[in-house]
């Protein structure tokens, strides 16, 4: 029985979930609200069996080893640029890493040749009934789905349409992150360098083969009320935040406007007691963002995509019984990526010279503490705390073998 899925976000978890679903039969729709897939962003890593065994299963694993960023150690320096510490490579870039729009460029070009996708549009409404959920969309166009999925992110629409006001949910860590690209000024040989004040951590990083690099500006605060929307008053305060802090902070504020990609939003993480209401289910960050602190985010979309479409297969299209196992499945692994964001959130931002200084300290005796693999051992054990089922799919890993032609992708297309 093929059902009609209408998965709401084309970023990570989206397109990884239209890609499982159509392996296991069904038809998708992707409806995002940027105009085109979104480049931006900073390196996401993978890390341990889970992880990678998703990545080989969908057949991009060696898509995303062609273009991982071979990051090496992060060395902290003081404000004139020189060195005092540096931290191995492997407790920021897991087993490998890519940089976010790079991923989410590949998942789409993998899942396009089958997967509708509808840029440029938004769910506006929807009404379930016993057999299905009618969607608006704001665009006016309408549409008929057996189910919904919400991977639109943080801030999520299907979230809010389905099981309330964000507010419920989101729960801010107390922290604020902004980064973009920038040209490679510094000559960064791939790696990273970092500067901590109490309250704010600047950092740049080398990436595409060092053709350019990434400022990631983390600061302290509680919500600010700026409007996520509103691109010039983030730029401006973050200008107000890190305007004489010292080292390259200025200098890359001043390459800020001409930046090709901004992302700014707060470091929060969402918390549900469910993540599935009658035909709707939630995905990904959506559902149970840990945080862009917690190195997790990306690894357990994707592991999440593979569970609750393998569990929609064995379920044979019954969504109470596939929802209900994709909770049950998933409950133990996001506690696990969860407490690992709020730990990083404490340690990442030193709240005062005492803590930064005490910081740094750590940072410069790790290479030769005998538990200096403890922090990245632990973060592997979390991304490996999942016994991943094999799911049986109906289609095989032969793209295009059982797609027609007139189920080519769709770009820019309102729905029917
Ligand atoms: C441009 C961008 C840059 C990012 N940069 C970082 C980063 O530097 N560090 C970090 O830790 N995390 C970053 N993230 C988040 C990171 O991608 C996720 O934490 C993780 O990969 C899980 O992905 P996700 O697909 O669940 O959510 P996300 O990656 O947040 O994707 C959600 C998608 O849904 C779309 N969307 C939102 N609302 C709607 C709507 N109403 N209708 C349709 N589509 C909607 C968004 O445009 C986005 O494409 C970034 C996300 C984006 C979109």
């Amino acid at each position: 029985m093929t059902t009609n899925i209408l998965i709401s976000g084309a970023s990570v978890a989206g397109p990884a979930l239209a890609y499982w679903l159509h392996r296991h039969g069904h038809s998708v729709t992707v409806v995002e609200k940027a105009a085109e897939p979104r480049d931006g962003g900073y390196a996401v890593d993978f890390r341990g069996a889970a992880h990678l065994r998703v990545l080989a299963e969908m057949g991009v694993l060696d898509d995303i080893r062609r273009e991982q960023t071979h990051t090496g150690a992060m060395v902290y320096v003081n404000s004139r640029g020189k060195k005092l510490a540096s931290m191995p490579a492997d407790l920021f870039s897991g087993d490998v890493e890519i940089l976010r729009g790079d991923l989410a460029r590949i998942l789409y070009e993998k899942t396009a040749p089958f997967t509708r996708y509808v840029f440029g549009d938004s769910i506006a409404r929807m009404e379930e009934d016993a057999h299905g959920v009618d969607v608006t969309f704001d665009s006016g166009a309408t549409g008929r789905y057996d189910l919904v999925i919400g991977a639109d992110g943080l801030h999520s629409t299907v979230r809010r349409l389905a099981f309330g006001p964000e507010e419920d949910f989101v729960s801010h860590l107390g922290l604020y992150c902004a980064i973009f690209t920038v040209p490679n000024h510094l000559g960064i040989d791939r790696s990273g360098l970092a500067f901590t004040t109490p309250g704010k951590v600047v950092t740049v990083y080398s990436a595409r083969n060092n053709t350019e690099a990434k400022a990631v500006f983390y600061f302290g605060a509680p919500p600010t009320g700026v409007d996520r929307r509103d691109v010039a008053a983030q730029q401006r305060l973050l200008t107000e935040t890190f305007a004489g802090n010292g080292w390259e902070s200025d200098r890359l504020l001043g390459m800020m406007a001409d930046a090709p990609d901004f992302y700014f939003d707060s470091v929060s993480q969402v918390r549900m007691d469910g993540w599935t209401r009658g035909r709707v289910a939630l995905l990904g960050d959506a559902a149970y963002c840990p945080s862009s602190l917690s190195g997790m985010g990306t690894g357990l979309a994707m592991v999440a995509a593979y569970v609750l479409a393998g569990e929609l297969a064995e379920a044979g299209g019954d969504h109470t019984v596939a929802f209900a196992r994709y909770e049950e499945a998933m409950r133990g692994y996001v506690a696990g990526c969860q407490k690992q964001g709020q730990g990083v959130a404490k340690l990442m931002v030193p709240e005062n010279r005492v803590v930064a200084w005490l910081l740094r300290q750590n940072y410069r005796l790790m290479p030769y503490l005998p538990g200096k693999k403890m922090i990245a051992n632990s973060a592997r054990r979390t991304a490996e705390n999942i016994a991943l089922k094999t799911y049986r799919a109906r289609r095989s890993t032969q793209i295009g073998t059982s797609v027609s032609a007139s189920s080519a992708a769709v770009t820019a297309n309102p729905p029917e």
